[in-house]
């Protein structure tokens, strides 16, 4: 019999009420005839609540028992759907991380899964019972510690066991009913796609379309989960939620995109991360060895520099410009004082109210000219651009954040994506 997985987010299971409303989703689909693993996250804003205890308790906490306080949200969720479902009929228990096993690293707070062994849930689907598993967290096996997978990560958990039991689809409910050309909440004239390739929907996800976390994105592509954005919201037992004609995003191969159309658009979505920082370095020499200087102090203290701007260079001297993520701004600002003498730079500047607007899509490929059009589109808004960056699929602009608005609603009407 074939296998779903269905992943609720925390505003679908805000409130009992609307863990019965999930129930009536798992429900129809188990009548359907599908063997169903529900995977779900804390109710909205536990997590936030359990990471400020943390917090207050100790501000230089053990991360092993941050994990053990933030994982706590899922535990409770995936009990009350179960009692919800078997008080409507349905066989159902509750799986934490570490009943299954999902068993993953050790970086407590932003652990990876290493395995799943479906063998005892898969038994028990089987025999007919809905699983209903606690997303986001994990076990690190040879401590017997719980981990928990980043923020938003219940959206790996899912892939990750739809992967594990070979579910025919992941399916991801959430309060949106699908995946936008960009964030509904901030351009209401984003519209919804109805199929985005894996390598689009991993610019979109790590260039700040929070609707997925990365990592779930990541592995859907390497094992090939065809993974379903849609709403929780809609009438549970509307006739065309069951079938094709459900409203939602299809995250699946490139392939399966130009199967349905004739060429990829140019651009896919617009999207904007609000969480680098800027940092410049003045008058260094122009000489080889510099950017060793710059950058080796920074990855040594594991900080991810992402884009970088040189100047040209004026009588032997030139200026470095790079992010780096806000959450570093600090120690990268620090590990640059400290390597001062040997880097031999003038003055070090920092700014944290940057943003970086980035244009996705693998049609830019095959077309000429995309950047250009969205330079001369923001210059004409008066918007200043810091920094640039480009692959293949992408181009990000660093921007002042007061800009972000504009700057993305340019852009999306630029590109022809206004509905
Ligand atoms: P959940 O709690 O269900 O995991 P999230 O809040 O993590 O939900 O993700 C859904 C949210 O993602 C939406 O409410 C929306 O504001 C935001 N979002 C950002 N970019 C996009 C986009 N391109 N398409 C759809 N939603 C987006
Ligand atoms: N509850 C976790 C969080 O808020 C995981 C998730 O919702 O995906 O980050
Ligand atoms: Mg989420």
């Amino acid at each position: 019999m074939a296998r779903l997985v269905m992943k609720f987010g925390g505003t679908s299971v805000a409130t009992i009420e609307r863990i019965r409303n999930v129930a009536r989703h798992v429900k129809r689909e188990v009548e359907a005839g599908y063997q169903v693993a529900v995977v779900v996250s804390a109710m909205s804003g536990k997590t936030n609540e359990l990471v400020g205890w943390v917090n207050e308790a100790s501000k230089l906490y053990d991360p092993r028992e941050y994990d053990a306080v933030v994982a706590s949200g899922e535990q409770v969720t995936s009990g009350l759907l179960a009692v919800t479902l078997q008080n409507m009929g349905l066989p159902a228990r509750s799986w934490q991380g570490w009943q299954i096993p999902i068993s993953t690293d050790d970086a407590h707070g932003s652990a990876r899964i290493l395995e799943i062994d479906g063998t005892a849930v898969t038994a028990r689907l089987e025999a007919g019972e809905v699983a209903v598993i606690a997303g986001f967290q994990g076990i690190h096996l040879p401590s017997g510690r719980i981990t928990t997978l980043g923020r938003g990560g219940s959206d790996t958990s899912a892939v990750a066991v739809a992967a594990a039991i070979g579910a025919e689809r992941c399916d991801i409910y959430t309060d949106v009913d699908g995946v936008y050309t960009t964030d509904p909440r901030m351009v209401p004239k984003a519209k919804r796609l109805k199929r985005v390739a894996f390598e689009e929907m991993l610019e979109m996800a790590s260039l700040g379309a929070k609707v997925l976390q990365v990592r779930s994105v990541e592995l859907a592509m390497v094992h090939k989960v065809r993974t379903f954005v849609r709403s929780s919201f809609e009438d549970a037992d509307a006739p065309h939620m069951g079938t094709a004609e459900a409203a939602g995003t299809l995250i699946c191969d490139e392939e399966e995109i130009m199967a349905n159309q004739m060429e990829a658009e140019v651009v896919t979505g617009i999207a904007f991360a609000r969480d680098e920082a800027q940092v410049s370095i003045r008058r260094v020499a122009d000489k080889p060895g510099i950017a060793a200087a710059v950058f080796g102090p920074l990855a040594d203290a594991h900080i991810n520099v992402d884009m970088i701007v040189q100047n040209v260079s004026a009588d032997g001297f030139t200026d470095i410009t790079f992010t780096v993520p806000s959450a570093d701004f600090e120690r990268a600002k620090a590990a640059l004082e400290q390597a001062r003498a040997a880097i031999g730079y003038e003055t070090l500047e920092g700014e944290g109210d940057v943003v970086k607007v980035s244009v996705i899509g693998i049609g830019m490929r095959s077309h000429a000219g995309v950047a250009a059009k969205a330079f001369q589109a923001l210059a004409a808004k008066g918007i200043n651009i810091r920094a640039i960056t480009t692959s293949e699929i992408k181009i990000s602009i660093l921007i002042d954040a007061a800009y972000t608005e504009l700057a993305v609603r340019t852009l999306h009407s630029l590109y022809g994506l206004d509905s």
